[in-house]
Formats: C-alpha cells, structure tokens, sequence
C-alpha cells in the first residue's frame, strides 16, 4: 500500500503555538487497513471516508511517531488532528517562528506509512491558513514572481513531496547565484557572502566530482531558527537543504572550525544532492558515503595539510568512545535509533578503509560512475555493491558483510 496524494490543510496559531490538520490520504488502491505515522505531539480527533466514520487505535509509540491502525476500506481516508509546534525535536524538523514558518517536517504534518518520513514519495497539495500579515514563500519562487504576495500561499498546488518548504518572512532573502539560491535571515553582510561562497564551492567541487547534476533537481539552501537545544544541524530534502541557524552561529564564532577542523558549512547536504537523494539508496549507506565524501572534498577546498586525517582521527576517536558504552552494525539501526556514532562515524570510516585498499582517486571515480549510471533511481545493498564492484573490479561482499553489518571496530586495511 502507497500513498498517491495528500491534500492537506493546515490552520496555523503562531501565539499559541498550536495547528488544526485536516489531511485527506489517497492511496494507489482499496485497503482494508493502513499503519500511519503521526508526530507524537499530534491527537487524532476523527478519521472518515466517504462512507462514514473508520475506527483508529494507536498499535505503537515510537520515539518520535506513532502509529495508527485504520480500517478505510476505502482508497482515501480523511484525519482530522490537531498538534503543538515551535519545538525541534530529532528528525522530524518543524520550527515554526515569528518570523519564518517551516514545515518540512513531515512526521509531524503528514501521516506516512514510511517510518523515516523522508523516504516517503507522495505529491500534494497544501493550504495553510496563517495570521494575515506573514507572507509565505517557497525555496525556489521564481515561478510565481508575477503572483501578488498575499495570493501566494495558495500556489502550491501539487508539487512533489521535495519542494515543500514554506517558509513566511518579511526578513528572509533570497540570493541567486548561478542555478543556486539561497534563503537567509538578515545576516551580516559577510557572513551573507561567505554562506554564498561556501554553497558556491560545495557545489562546483561536488559538480566536478561526480558529474553535473540532473535536471529535475535544483540547489537551494536556507539558514532556518532552530529551537533551543536543537541537535540537528541540518538535513537534505532533494530540492534544498537546511541548516540550522544555531550551527551558523556557532560557525562564525569559531571561524568556520568544529572541533578545532575547519568545515563548510554547505557541503555535506549539498553531496546528498548526489549522494542519497540523487542516487537513492539505504540511508545507512547514503550518509556513510556522504561523511566519507565530505571530508575528502572538505580537504579539497581548504586544503589544510592533513586536515582529512584529522577528520578521521577524531571519528575513530569518538566512535571508539561510543562503542564502549554501545556498540551496533549500522545496518542494524534505524532512523528513529541513536545512529550517529555508527551511520556517520563508523559508516565514514569504512570507506576510508576502503579508500586505503583502492586509493582516493578511484574511489571518488566509483562514486561518479554510481550517479551517471543510477541517477534517478533507488539502488539497495547489493545494487550499490555490485555497482561498486565493478568499477572498482574488485569484490565487496566482505567489506560490506564486515562494515555495515558487524558491530566493533576493526579496519581491514
Ligand atoms: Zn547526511
């Protein structure tokens, strides 16, 4: 059972920090019953078709979600909820401030059956009711320039599930450069251009990386407010990518350096672009190539001697701390799981591993043959294996048996 189409509608109360849903589901086909997820911080008040009221019940809470059993017997059903918002928790990112309304996080605002909601591919169309002095604009509004600002809000009628960010705000700006653009708050006019730059950058070295990248995509970036103690730093969605503004902060303060290594701020959601997004495969994988990826071009644009050792260092260093305490494979683990130490740290490290058997340069090569060949579709495991393998002419059953599905640490190079 898929998901087709949502029709959404959302009645925003900034003040109250509060949201009334009415979210009509259609599905490519009849079903007796269907499992959605649904942000934690939503309550389900109905559900109905056409043919009347359908009985729900929560069957499991996870972290973040929870799922509801429905029996539509139907191919659409309708759910009414209401939630609470302006709070950022894990994954499911929704910051909805005075100033900038964000609603990509999708776990909250949309039920999916997928329970890594960004692996759900549905289209939609979308109407949100905001106090009437916010503007609502899109990532990449070009098209609707000609749209008086208060009907704009009403122009984001059927887009695919990646476009969505709406985003209200008198004080954002948009920048274009190129085929890129930039959403950011009002910033100093420095660190303005040094995000431009940096976006700019990532994006030319990950062009000249892996290959142009395909129609059908395009580059946005936004600096978005994050609550407070927000963990994430940002995330990818295809069509854009966001980072949160605290990261920015905290960028500037430091002069562009986490733990003491210098870092772009744009480059790894700007890989995924490539890289997860533009070939879809297990996020485990996705983000193990992406963070292997990002320290190896991270070294390409600042070229600080033996910054990438240091990078791979302080991985091993913090994964080895991670593992005391816990130690999983990272095939094993799931969106809603602890992850980071074993998707990222573990997950860079072993392509690093890798890089040692077959060398930097072939292996980036690999990485370039896996887009221009597979752009566009969804490969797993195996496929990604067997497409590295042969670029590679060498076989990987081991390393991947060893890397993504073992715990411990143990690099075979
Ligand atoms: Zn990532």
């Amino acid at each position: 059972m898929k998901i087709t189409n949502h029709d959404l509608f959302l009645s925003i109360t900034p003040d109250k920090h509060f949201l009334e849903a009415k979210d009509t589901i259609y599905f490519d086909g009849v079903c007796d019953f269907v499992e959605l997820h649904l942000g934690n911080r939503c309550t389900i008040h109905k559900a109905y078709t056409k043919s009347g009221e359908v009985p729900f019940e929560a069957v499991h809470t996870h972290k973040f979600t929870t799922v509801y059993r429905f029996q539509p017997n139907h191919d659409s059903l309708t759910i009414e909820y209401e939630g609470l918002f302006d709070r950022f928790k894990g994954y499911g990112v929704c910051a909805i401030h005075k100033h900038c309304v964000e609603l990509s996080g999708f776990g909250f605002f949309f039920p999916t059956i997928e329970k890594n909601s960004q692996l759900e591919r549905f289209t939609y169309s979308l109407e949100v009711a905001l106090p009437n002095s916010w503007r609502v604009v899109a990532p990449d509004d070009r098209d609707i320039q000609n749209i008086p600002e208060d009907e704009r809000r009403f122009h984001f009628q059927n887009h695919k599930i990646e476009d969505i960010l709406v985003c209200a705000s008198p004080d954002y700006k948009r920048h274009h450069r190129k085929s890129l653009t930039m959403i950011l708050p009002k910033l100093d006019p420095s660190v303005a251009k040094g995000m431009l730059k940096d976006f700019e950058n990532s994006v030319d070295l990950c062009t000249e990386t892996f290959g142009k990248l395909r129609s059908g995509m395009t580059t946005t970036g936004i600096v978005s407010p994050r609550g407070e103690g927000s963990q994430e730093w940002g995330y990818e969605r295809g069509h854009l990518w966001v980072i949160g503004d605290l990261f920015l902060q905290y960028a500037c303060a430091n002069d562009w350096r986490f733990g003491g290594l210098k870092k772009s701020l744009a480059l790894h959601e700007t890989i995924h672009s490539w890289i997860g997004i533009g070939v879809k495969m297990p996020i485990y994988l996705a983000e193990a190539i992406t963070q292997y990826c990002e320290v190896v071009l991270t070294q390409k644009i600042y070229q600080e001697a033996g910054l990438d050792r240091r990078y791979f260092a302080w991985y091993e260093e913090r994964l080895l701390e991670k593992i005391k305490e816990k130690d999983f494979a990272p095939a094993s683990l799931d969106v809603t799981d602890d992850h980071y130490a074993f998707w990222y740290l573990k997950g860079s490290l072993a392509f690093y591993d890798l890089e040692k058997r077959v060398g930097r340069k072939r292996l980036l090569l690999a990485f370039n043959d896996l887009y221009q060949n597979h752009h566009g579709t969804f490969l797993d495991e195996s496929d990604v294996r067997t497409a590295l393998e042969k670029s590679l002419d060498l076989p990987l059953k081991r390393f991947f048996d060893h890397w993504m599905h073992t715990p411990g640490y143990k690099p075979l190079h």
